[in-house]
């Protein structure tokens, strides 16, 4: 169960989306992803990359900073 206050100060946590300026396809540095993880040991396919098994979100301390990572896996 994700957290709703900080571990540290116990502020409420505020919902933050983790991107990066990795392109999907053709809009290079323009267009930012949602972060995703994969298994450690996963390696590039020719034609599609890592595949992801989740998506990453994030939740921000707004009084201390802190931020807490959550994997959200993929149902497929
Ligand atoms: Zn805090």
């Amino acid at each position: 169960m994700a957290h709703t206050e900080c571990p540290d100060c116990g502020t409420t946590l505020r919902g933050i989306k983790l991107t990066d300026a990795t392109e999907r396809f053709w809009s290079e540095g323009t267009s930012r992803v949602d972060q995703q993880y994969a298994a450690e040991d996963s390696k590039a396919g020719f034609m599609f990359g890592i595949e992801a098994e989740g998506n990453i979100y994030g939740r921000l301390c707004t009084k201390c900073g802190r931020i807490l990572l959550y994997a959200v896996p993929m149902n497929d």
